[in-house]
């Protein structure tokens, strides 16, 4: 369960995320929608502590972040994929996230294969495209085996096949009683996965209702 209360960034003159309340459930796909520049990644960014609100809370099973004992058990995240540089191969760098985790090799393996990366395991993620680059994010996201899972624009960059793909992960992560949150800024996309949707804009909450709901209110 993710609690955001009252959240709120600035950086300077500008109001990323303005006074933000939200939950989000386990057992559900919840989609989080708002145009570029809206606050989802600034919002994202504050629950899995990389940035301190300016005011409000961001709290993952009733704690910040910060203060998780575990944390790669308890939350995994995709952020920006692209971010993924350098020389080592995919079995490493999830190796190396895994050591300083306490998590075991098989469990390395086990991700690489889950996400299809089985084969390229062992060539330079650097060099891998965006979509294997997005899967390799993905992978690390799920090592921990975690009950809190968050991906910011999963499908950037994926082919039609990746794209269902994530789909599929998305609905059996949530099927499998954990809870997810999945960025978008496009509503064409949350229609084939979200169950409820979260929408801001301009940092602010416009929206938080089933997707039902959602798509019969027009
Ligand atoms: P989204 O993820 O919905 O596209 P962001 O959270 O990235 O939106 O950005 C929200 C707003 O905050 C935008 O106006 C963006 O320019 C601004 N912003 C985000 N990060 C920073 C930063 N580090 N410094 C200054 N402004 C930022
Ligand atoms: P280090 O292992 O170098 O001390 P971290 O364990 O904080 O540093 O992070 C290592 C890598 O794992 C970084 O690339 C970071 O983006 C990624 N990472 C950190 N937390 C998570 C998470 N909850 N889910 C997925 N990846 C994460």
């Amino acid at each position: 369960m993710i609690t955001v209360t009252g959240l709120t960034k600035r950086y300077g003159p500008t109001t990323a995320v303005d006074g933000l309340s939200f939950e989000v459930r386990p057992g559900l796909v919840t989609g989080f929608l708002g145009p570029n520049g809206a606050g989802k990644s600034t919002t994202l960014r504050m629950i899995l502590g990389l940035d301190a609100p300016t005011g409000g809370s961001a709290l993952v099973d009733g704690a910040p972040y910060t203060t998780l004992g575990r944390p790669l058990h308890r939350v995994g995240a995709l952020l920006d994929a692209t971010a993924v540089h350098g020389g080592r191969s995919g079995r490493r760098h999830l190796a190396a996230l895994a050591r300083s985790n306490g998590i075991g090799r098989a469990r390395v393996t086990e991700v690489l294969a889950e996400v299809g990366l089985a084969d390229a395991a062992g060539k330079r993620a650097g060099a891998y495209s965006l979509g294997m680059k997005q899967r390799l994010g993905i992978a690390a996201a799920l090592l921990g085996d975690p009950s809190v899972l968050i991906f910011d624009e999963p499908v950037n960059g994926l082919d039609p096949e990746g794209v269902r793909w994530i789909r599929l992960l998305l609905r059996r992560l949530a099927a499998e009683g954990r809870t997810v949150l999945v960025s978008s800024h496009l509503m064409s996309e949350m229609e084939h996965t979200a169950d409820h949707l979260i929408v801001i804009g301009r940092g602010r909450l416009l929206a938080d209702c089933g997707m039902a709901e959602f798509v019969a209110r027009g």
